[in-house]
């Protein structure tokens, strides 16, 4: 192959690999230790618009309010969106295929992104229940809920 205006260029054909690391910040440690430590997911409640969000932030997105009060919430929820993933890239956590799920938890008003596990894709729909499992070992990582299986009886 060669590059498009310039006949006698070879064209290098690679890919990167990137590995990054940033600071979660306080409200972020606080949701991953809760994880890690207690298998629970925390969610922060808006004293304003008094809504949920998980993963929780310091302001709230609907109204710009500081947010404080933390809440637990449930592992288990509705899936609300989701996509089938096919084509395998280098950073996706599992092998393809398998879908990724915007998951409201009961008791929380946002969605939480993840993937989906044990799950028969012909089954797969908007409204499954489902419920977080945790990994055996957790680091403090949005991994250590290992995915998000259908609830038994969906379907
Ligand atoms: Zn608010």
């Amino acid at each position: 192959m060669i590059c498009f205006g310039q006949p006698e260029s070879l064209i290098a054909d690679k890919q990167l690999r990137l590995g990054y690391s940033y600071c979660v910040g306080q409200v972020g440690s606080r949701f991953l230790r809760e994880l890690r430590d207690n298998k629970k997911i925390m969610g922060i409640r808006c004293p304003t618009c008094n809504h949920v969000l998980v993963p929780p932030r310091a302001t709230c997105a609907k109204c710009f309010s500081k947010l404080k009060e933390w809440v637990e919430v449930s592992d288990k929820g509705t899936l609300i969106s989701y996509t089938i993933v096919n084509y395998q890239e280098l950073y996706h956590p599992v092998k393809t295929p398998f879908v990724y799920g915007v998951i409201q938890l009961d008791g929380a008003d946002t969605g939480l992104v993840h993937i989906l596990g044990e799950l028969d894709f012909k089954k797969l729909g908007i409204g499954m229940r489902v419920q977080a499992i945790f990994k055996e070992e957790r680091k403090g990582d949005i991994r250590d809920i290992m995915y998000f299986k259908p609830l038994a009886h969906w379907r």
